[in-house]
């Protein structure tokens, strides 16, 4: 047994984020790409107020 076999989402480092809620991560379901050794959420959503410039939207043209 290891660390590993815990929810992928444990703890949360992007406090910008609005599921974010004191490092836990409060959305139900999430989706994550993993590049390399580096995950990247791409539930993330900046909260409100908080200019935070990530490319996870939809790209509308
Ligand atoms: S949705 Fe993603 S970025 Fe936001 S708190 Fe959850 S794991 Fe972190």
């Amino acid at each position: 047994m290891n660390d590993e076999s815990q929810s992928l989402v444990s703890r949360c480092d992007a406090t910008t984020c609005r599921f974010n809620d004191d490092m836990n991560c409060t959305a139900g379901q999430i989706e994550v790409s993993m590049s390399g050794q580096t995950a990247q959420c791409l539930t993330f959503s900046p909260t409100e107020g908080m200019s935070d410039t990530q490319s996870v939207s939809a790209d509308n043209h």
